[in-house]
């Protein structure tokens, strides 16, 4: 049988894809090589959130079919994913040696397209069409990959996006918002724990919006509360987690949430985007500045000690120095415990490529840097008050760098590396932290007697 590498550009859903894909090819008898030189069949997953994303994918699948056609004549090409969804058949037009794309709603097609490819029977398949029910197939694992995918692993509840964020090409690339039931994703994570998973986290691209076309309010419930209740019974299960949420999903009840639900781990990532409520109206976001400062202030009173970080956009259209100063006073308040920063990057078909006042590469650059500066010296601040307390944390396993050092999660989701073995792996387990690194906590669990 074939072998296949599938390699993975953009965000966690992404990932958890490529993992499906990976499963399900598996279950047809594939092998995982372990190189894209080794294999028969490799598989580009796309990201087009940045152009930056899309030009990695296209460098990377350039290099691919030089190798390719030079060293393995027969191997499959393709591309998966965001990317292949927004550009489709272009993608073969520029680059005639690849053989697949396929389109966010096709991922559960690849095994038939590539035994038809693999025969011959066909020289070039694309499909990005729309599939009803395509949310719910995303839900094989494979688990038996590195030992941290068998203690933690990731549910896809549902695919697409309806927000529209001017600036977002997800709604586009994704879909419209389409929610899995309640029952069919109690199943998948039974089955997961049954094979020693603890902790799950909820995947989506608004994780928040779960369910609110299909699934009533109850009791003054969410669908997506009423999800994390459900799997909050699920005995075996340690931990739960989501992302990515929007702040408008941050009703009271999911901030009781926190506090009701023992298992729902103390950490949120709420994309901010910008600290201007002039700017949030134009990437039509749908919350202010204080909105979401209520909502940090709320999460902290249920939750002290709760880990948040973000996602924040510099020299979107029209951001003045002004708006820009309100996002790092912002920032300043809040003390995020970390936060991604990102360029605005115009995408194709979304409002703000078209927005006047297009701020320029290096007031771009300049503003990515002064941000990183302050999030970065937060960040490090709120590490080292890490230092000398006790914190349960989940053993994934073996650290990559250093297999004599194993890898945890706190629960407000901070990486802590120990001197373990295997015996601790899939443990819950608490440490004293006794130095930091680079967005990284030290701990020793000799202290406390293990
Ligand atoms: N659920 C998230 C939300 O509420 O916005 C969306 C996740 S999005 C795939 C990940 C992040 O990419 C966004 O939060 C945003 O900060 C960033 N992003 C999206 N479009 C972008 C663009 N055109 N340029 C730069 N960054 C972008």
């Amino acid at each position: 049988m074939p072998s296949v590498f599938i390699k993975t550009y953009g965000c966690q859903m992404n990932e958890r894809d490529s993992e499906a894909v990976a499963a399900q090819l598996v279950a047809k008898g594939y092998s995982l090589a372990p190189t894209e030189a080794a294999a028969d069949v490799v598989l580009l997953n796309t990201c087009s959130v940045r152009d930056l994303a899309e030009q990695k994918a296209i460098n990377k699948m350039r290099n691919l079919v030089g190798t390719a056609r030079k060293d393995r004549p027969g191997q499959i090409l393709g591309y998966l994913g965001c990317m292949a969804q927004s550009r489709g058949k272009e993608l073969i037009e520029t680059l005639p040696d690849v053989d697949l794309v396929l389109g966010t709603q096709k991922f559960h097609r690849a095994a038939e397209y590539l035994d038809e490819l693999l025969a011959g029977k066909r020289e070039h398949i694309v499909d990005i069409g729309v599939e009803a029910k395509s949310e719910a197939t995303i839900r094989e694992h494979l688990l038996n990959g590195s030992a941290k995918t068998s203690v933690s692993a990731f549910v896809s509840i549902m695919q697409g996006c309806n927000q529209y964020c001017t600036f977002c090409i997800v709604p586009y690339t994704r879909g419209e918002e389409r929610s899995r039931t309640i029952p069919d994703l109690l199943t998948e994570c039974r089955e997961l724990v049954a094979r020693g998973v603890r902790e799950i986290t909820l995947l989506g691209q608004i994780v928040t919006s779960y369910g609110k076309r299909d699934i009533p309010s109850l009791e003054g419930k969410s669908a997506f509360v009423q999800l994390l209740d459900a799997i909050h019974g699920i005995d075996g299960l340690d931990r739960i987690r989501f992302t990515s949420p929007h702040p408008k999903g941050y009703g009271d009840d999911l901030v009781e949430a926190y506090a009701r639900l023992p298992k729902l781990c103390e950490s949120a990532h709420i994309p901010l985007q910008s600290g201007s409520d002039r700017l949030l109206k134009l990437m039509h976001r749908g919350y202010t500045r204080a909105r979401f400062l209520d909502i940090v202030e709320k999460l902290r009173r249920s939750k002290p000690g709760i880990g948040i970080t973000t996602d924040i956009i510099v020299g979107f259209p029209g951001e003045t120095e002004e708006d820009f100063e309100q996002t790092l006073a912002l920032c300043r308040e809040v003390q995020f415990d970390n936060a991604y920063i990102f360029k605005y990057s115009p995408r194709r078909d979304t409002p703000a490529a078209a927005m006047p006042d297009q701020v320029p590469q290096s007031i771009r650059e300049e503003r990515n840097h002064r941000l990183l500066d302050l999030v970065n010296e937060i960040a490090a601040r709120k590490y080292d008050g890490f230092i000398g307390r006790r914190v349960q944390i989940l053993v994934e396993g073996p650290s990559k760098k250093n297999a004599a050092r194993y890898t945890g999660r706190t629960r407000c989701n901070r990486i802590v590396l120990f001197d373990g073995s295997a015996r601790h792996q899939g443990q819950l387990m608490d440490v004293i932290i006794e130095r930091t690194g680079s967005f990284t906590l030290y701990g020793d669990p000799a202290v406390v007697g293990l």
